[in-house]
């Protein structure tokens, strides 16, 4: 196999990649078509020959593989592979239209090839998992391009009981941590993962992974459907982009989006009196950071919970006054202060529903003036409630359910085929072939 021919010299910077490939050596074995000689092996002194049919343009050129040193800028690397000067700088001004070349990394690795008279010709530097950068010599200039580089992606199918945590449970069953962390994402609008997890709860996972052509890369992609079964209670998840949205969401399977909001504004009838970030402070005088926003209204103005969840404090908070604070799930919370007082059967424990009236404008605690200070946390963390990007909570209708319902059949389909072994090859470019892989 092509993954075992990393030369020795080669091995201790290759070692992230072998590392990768060892990872998913169950899977490799099933791609089918995977070339068997997709890439150019090192030789010894680290030059080789391309084949010049691949570039008859220029007819046959030099190509060595150079390996940025730590601490080693673009130019110095360049010269030491052999480039004049001004040709380096020329090159490397138009690879910076497409890479920020003072951010290079150690290890990155370039090609960079020059004709048989020894003028620097070519640059290839791979951007990201799909993505080469070249540039080629034109003339007497450079220009660059981004290219697509061909990818296959397979599906995983995962499944298992959880006996301690869903993490471990995952990690048991091979789930990369990427996936992992993916998987608690999605669901942490339903599910506080703090609480909500029992021994014996269970979790299934469909998932996209990327090979490069070569097969010796790979990058974890989409969660396309998950499911949890807690306390025995079903949850799945679909992956789905609705027609006309630009982005993908979560659904559950009659169409509501797994998102909830989190209203922007918990008062109606308010003026933004403060943003969130530094400010001087009225009372104090000097500058600190406002980690929240502040609404102007009238002291008995309501304020309404932003979101469904569980009054985890009622009670006054030193400068905050007369303060609540709601746990919405596992990543949101949001704090209300300086409240004259509170909603009927606001106290810690209860239960609240979004846009339910938990406590009236008021000016309590450190304030020069009534108002409300409203505050988001997202996992532990001051968050600003107006740059908080959490898409409404939609559900699918009419038309939009059924194109997300042929979806939801079709993703249920290819894991069934995954679950049965059964291979179809999938070119990037045509999303409906996958190669799927059981675990
Ligand atoms: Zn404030």
């Amino acid at each position: 196999m092509v993954f075992t021919d990393v030369s020795t010299e080669d091995a201790f910077s290759a070692s992230d990649e072998t590392n990768l490939v060892a990872e998913t050596h169950t899977d490799e074995q099933e791609i089918q078509g995977a070339p068997e000689e997709g890439f150019m092996l090192e030789d010894p002194i680290g030059l080789s020959v391309t084949d010049s049919t691949l570039e008859s343009d220029i007819g046959s050129q030099l190509m060595q593989e150079i390996r940025i040193k730590r601490g080693q800028g673009m130019m110095d690397a360049m010269l030491e592979s052999g480039a004049e000067r001004r040709d380096a700088y020329n090159a490397i001004e138009t690879l910076s239209d497409h890479f920020n070349v003072r951010r290079i990394q150690a290890g990155q690795v370039i090609n960079v090839s020059f004709t048989p008279s020894g003028v620097l010709s070519r640059i290839e530097l791979q951007k990201d998992f799909d993505h080469m950068i070249v540039v080629e010599r034109e003339k007497d200039d450079y220009v660059g391009k981004v290219e697509q580089l061909p990818s296959q992606i397979i599906t995983r199918h995962a499944s298992g009981i959880i006996d301690d945590s869903l993490f471990l449970a995952a990690q048991r069953q091979g789930l990369p941590q990427i996936v992992i962390v993916d998987l608690i994402r999605i669901f942490s609008y339903d599910v506080d993962f703090q609480r909500e997890i029992r021994k014996g709860d269970q979790f299934e996972i469909f998932y996209e992974r990327k090979l490069s052509e070569d097969g010796r890369r790979v990058q974890e992609g989409n969660i396309l459907f998950a499911k949890l079964i807690l306390s025995g209670k079903e949850i799945s998840l679909y992956r789905h982009t609705p027609d006309g949205k630009d982005f993908a969401d979560y659904f559950h399977e009659d169409g509501q989006s797994s998102k909830r909001a989190l209203m922007k504004t918990p008062i109606e009838g308010a003026r933004l009196s403060s943003y969130y970030g530094n400010r001087k402070h009225p009372v104090l005088g000097y500058n600190r950071m406002h980690k929240g926003i502040d609404f102007s209204a009238p002291t008995g103005t309501p304020i309404m919970a932003a979101g469904d969840g569980v009054i985890e404090r009622a009670s006054w908070y030193g400068s905050f006054g007369n303060y609540v604070r709601i746990r919405h799930n596992g990543t949101y919370k949001t704090i209300y202060a300086h409240m004259s007082k509170y909603g009927r059967g606001i106290k810690k424990g209860a239960r609240v529903r979004q846009g339910q009236i938990i406590g009236y404008v008021g000016a309590t605690g450190r304030v020069t003036g009534r108002h409300l200070h409203y505050e988001v946390y997202m996992n532990g963390t001051q968050v600003d409630p107006l740059r908080l990007k959490i898409p409404s909570g939609i559900k699918l209708e009419n038309e939009q359910l059924e194109e997300f319902q042929l979806a939801m059949m079709s993703t249920n389909q290819l894991i069934a085929q995954t679950k049965s072994h059964i291979l179809l090859t999938r070119d990037i470019t045509e999303p409906e072939n996958y190669v799927t892989v059981s675990p």
